[in-house]
């Protein structure tokens, strides 16, 4: 019993923390085996930019000085790139930041915010700390097209005059199910403007869908629209910690007075702006995604294993039993994948897409286990 417990405030009190992948060094210490496969976190298997790895080892960075507070340069870097105004981004120290600091400026107990069952685990965390109610949409049915994937009827359904925020993963995770451009331009164009739609694109870069929405351009349009973005996935910096929202101005005034001053770090700030820079980088990390996706697609529908449709780096496998225990089976061999219990997915596990050698690895020891 922790003793402390009663001294949290209620909202905390009723909390689970989030569940990170387990990193190799602990998995090493614990059973003592050496080459071990991390396809647990939707980390790029690639790594970073190596101009980003040069900059970092011969960077002249005064670690003593603060950050710049505004991160003047990446966000006018990421304007240009978008064509929007650098006073539309708001920098986070990772997007899960952003999607925090949304939370915070937007929510308090007695309102409401509206997310997909089988959505991305931070929503439900952020808004419950803020004392707001979470109103959890069901997803499509596991026979539909998008198996898993948001409703936005029934997301839909359950806004009312109390909702201040809705979380859209585009495309989901751990589902990898997307939204196409109708759909949710469909919905976008139906909310009321009181409610701030938060379209989270942590995996933007990864997808290749030509009916992929280009929400960039939708912002103007839509002043209660917050779109983000990371550099944690695609670009490979997610040790780093830097992320985005692009917004409307007047709701990125509101999200810089709930934002830390020095959210992002020095480092981070330089090394997102030489990573967007190399274009070569995301390209040749967006093939080997793609090759590699259907490399494991192609191998898991031999095994006569159900996977979830994905357009992220990343696959939900139906493994026909305990994926609790499929998980703890792979980790005494050496491979770490996710479990998705805490997504009410007992029989399924995600495995993100690693290098090759990397997949080559994980199928035979899921082979082996099952
Ligand atoms: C990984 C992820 C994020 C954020 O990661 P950061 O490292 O905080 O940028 C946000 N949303 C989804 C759906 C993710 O999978």
């Amino acid at each position: 019993m922790n003793e402390f417990q009663h001294l949290a405030v209620p909202e905390v009190q009723g909390l689970d923390p989030y569940q990170p992948g387990k990193p190799e060094s602990e998995l090493e210490r614990e059973l003592g085996l050496s080459n071990i496969v991390k396809l647990a976190s939707n980390e790029n298997s690639l790594g970073p930019s190596p101009q980003v790895i040069r900059q970092i080892q011969g960077c002249g960075i005064n670690l003593s000085r603060y950050p710049d507070g505004n991160g003047t340069e990446l966000k006018a870097e990421l304007a240009r790139r978008m064509a929007i105004q650098p006073s539309q981004v708001t920098l986070g120290n990772g997007s899960s930041d952003v999607l925090e600091i949304i939370a915070r400026t937007f929510l308090t107990a007695g309102s409401e915010a509206v997310f997909s069952e089988f959505a991305f685990a931070m929503y439900s965390i952020f808004v419950q700390v803020t004392g707001a109610t979470a109103r959890i949409a069901r997803a499509l049915e596991p026979s539909s097209v998008m198996p898993y994937g948001h409703d936005l009827e029934a997301m839909y359904g359950l806004v009312n005059d109390k909702t201040r925020v809705v979380f859209i993963a585009n495309p989901n995770n751990p589902t990898g199910t997307y939204l196409s451009s109708d759909r949710l331009l469909g919905f976008v164009t139906s909310l009321p403007e009181e409610v701030i739609c938060v379209v989270d694109e942590a995996y933007f870069e990864y997808v290749e869908k030509e009916d992929f929405p280009n929400t960039m351009e939708w912002v103007e349009r839509f002043p209660n629209l917050v779109v983000t973005r990371t550099f944690s996935k695609a670009f490979g910096l997610a040790g780093l910690r830097i992320g985005y929202g692009v917004s409307d101005t007047r709701v990125a005034n509101l999200l810089n007075r709930v934002r830390q001053p020095f959210n992002t770090n020095s480092l981070a700030l330089d090394a997102a702006l030489t990573a967007l820079a190399d274009e070569n980088h995301i390209q040749v990390s967006r093939k080997a995604n793609a090759e590699g996706l259907c490399f494991l697609l192609e191998r898991l529908a031999e095994m006569r294993l159900n996977v979830i449709p994905s357009v992220g780096n990343f696959v939900c496998v139906d493994v026909q039993r305990s994926g609790a225990e499929v998980f703890a089976d792979l980790l005494k061999q050496g491979v770490i994948v996710r479990p998705l219990a805490g997504y009410r997915m007992p029989n399924h596990i995600r495995v993100t897409v690693g290098t090759p050698r990397e997949n080559k690895r994980f199928l035979a020891e899921l082979r082996k286990v099952l």
